[in-house]
């Protein structure tokens, strides 16, 4: 079975996070109501939210916490899915259902920050908002309809006008924008390093180094095999987004992974915080080819992007960075990139995250297009619920079929392609 990576990357977060927690690999045959595959943000809120209610959970990781997408993002912490909004998950999954997942996804943000003020969690968390601003002056129609969409479903969310927008981002590039108070962002591999603190702190075992090669039968429940101990489990929880490996039939082909590239300036002046994005908030605009900034605690500009060439793609993804940050915010002059690492996104066919109970009492949820940091909270205490025994109806979570992707292998490589694709359509509207 192979990882898509084996060592954290050299990134700001590993540079600047608090330090990990101390776990062991699994070396026994333990016991537990459920267990969890993958310590991301989905793995610990589910684990943590199933401590809160005294289940025991044990988390099996294959690395450390917040080694997958968890620990390499931007931090944004988002309550809106990346090319959905709540009609295009009515119009899914029906009234009801969609509705559900819809208020689920809009008080993610909160709920991020809720945990994060509940276990005292380090992860230099600033809670001054999402803005999404528009690329062209034909996309505020789409950002008014987003806009009203959310509203009524009484998610508290904002509308910007060209001066606003430029007065919350120090710049007049954009056109408009929406913005969700509640959103923010953090140091996310301090925020998993620490929801996995918080979990051990609630009684959860999680184990590093655990690679899970074999999930099978046992009695009532599953076993679940790592290279050196066992657990056994009424329940399990697949929580391995772009991470997946073929530990499932076709969960993996299910997904497509995508190489995103994440960077960081050099620290910048302090002063300059109070012309480049002078509310603080965090900044991903209406691009497929997504245009996103947020600032850190040390005054550096973090911003990344995906690349359709690999070649040279290291200097190649910096001088794409550098040349944004010189367009968007002149004032800033042209900062050196400090640092540059990457993570794989885990994308859909559909742009829908995927849910699926894929045997009696094992369920997996995948796909979040890149923007599961709130997502997967939020996700984490669904799946929480639903091991409990909450009914499907009164879950947030459409289990749907998994559907392997034909000539997934071909279709990953070739993924990067669809980037021209996007960004022909961001020339448009
Ligand atoms: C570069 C980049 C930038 C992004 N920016 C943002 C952003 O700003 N905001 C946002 O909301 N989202 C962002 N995302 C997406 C976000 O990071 C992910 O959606 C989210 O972290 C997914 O969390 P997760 O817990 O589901 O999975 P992950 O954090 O990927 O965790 C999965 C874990 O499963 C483990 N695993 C896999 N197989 C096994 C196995 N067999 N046994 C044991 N363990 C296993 C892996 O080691 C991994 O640690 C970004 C992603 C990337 C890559």
């Amino acid at each position: 079975m192979t990882m898509l990576h084996q060592s954290m990357p050299d990134s700001h977060w590993a540079a600047t996070a608090v330090a990990a927690p101390d776990i062991r690999p699994l070396d026994e045959t333990v016991q537990a109501d459920v267990a969890i595959v993958g310590a991301g943000v989905t793995g610990l809120s589910t684990a943590i939210h199933l401590a809160e209610q005294g289940v025991r959970a044990v988390v099996l990781e294959a690395q450390e916490p917040g080694f997958g997408g968890s620990g390499r993002n931007n931090g944004q912490i988002i309550p809106t899915l990346s090319r959905l909004d709540p009609a295009n998950l009515t119009s899914a999954y029906g009234e009801e259902t969609g509705t559900a997942l819809a208020r689920m996804v809009g008080g993610s943000a909160e709920l991020v920050f809720d945990l994060i003020r509940r276990y005292q969690i380090r992860c230099d968390g600033v809670q001054k908002g999402w803005i999404q601003p528009a690329h062209r002056p034909g996309r505020m129609a789409a950002v008014e309809k987003r806009v009203a969409q959310w509203r009524a479903l009484g998610a508290e969310v904002d509308l910007l006008d060209a001066g606003q927008t430029e007065r919350a981002l120090g710049t007049g590039f954009w056109h408009g924008a929406m913005v969700a108070p509640t959103g923010g962002h953090v140091n996310p591999l301090s925020l998993a390093r620490e929801l996995a603190r918080a979990a051990i702190g609630l009684g959860v075992r999680i184990h590093g180094a655990s690679p899970v090669t074999a999930i099978d039968r046992a009695g009532g429940g599953w076993r679940l095999a790592t290279p050196q101990g066992s657990v056994t489990a009424d329940r399990v929880v697949l929580a391995t987004n772009a991470y997946t490996d073929g530990l499932w039939p076709g969960l993996r082909r299910s997904i497509v992974p995508v190489l995103n590239f994440q960077m960081v300036t050099e620290p910048l002046p302090a002063r300059l915080r109070d012309s480049v994005l002078p509310s603080d908030m965090a900044c991903s605009d209406t691009r497929g080819d997504l245009y996103f900034f947020r600032w850190t605690a040390d005054n550096r500009l973090v911003s990344g992007c995906t690349l359709v060439r690999s070649a040279n793609a290291d200097s190649r993804a910096r001088e794409r960075v550098r040349e944004r940050i010189r367009r968007v915010f002149p004032q800033a002059g042209d900062p050196a990139i400090a640092r540059n690492w990457s993570g794989h996104l885990a994308m859909t066919a559909d742009f829908r995250p995927h849910f699926h109970e894929l045997a009696p009492g094992v369920v997996g949820a995948v796909g979040y297009n890149g923007r599961g940091m709130a997502l997967g909270t939020a996700v984490g205490r669904e799946l929480a619920r639903q091991a409990i025994g909450a009914r499907p109806r009164d879950l947030a979570l459409p289990f749907t079929a998994v559907k392997p992707l034909p000539f997934h292998d071909l279709v990953s490589r070739f993924a990067r392609l669809y980037m021209l694709h996007l960004r022909r359509l961001d020339r448009t509207g």
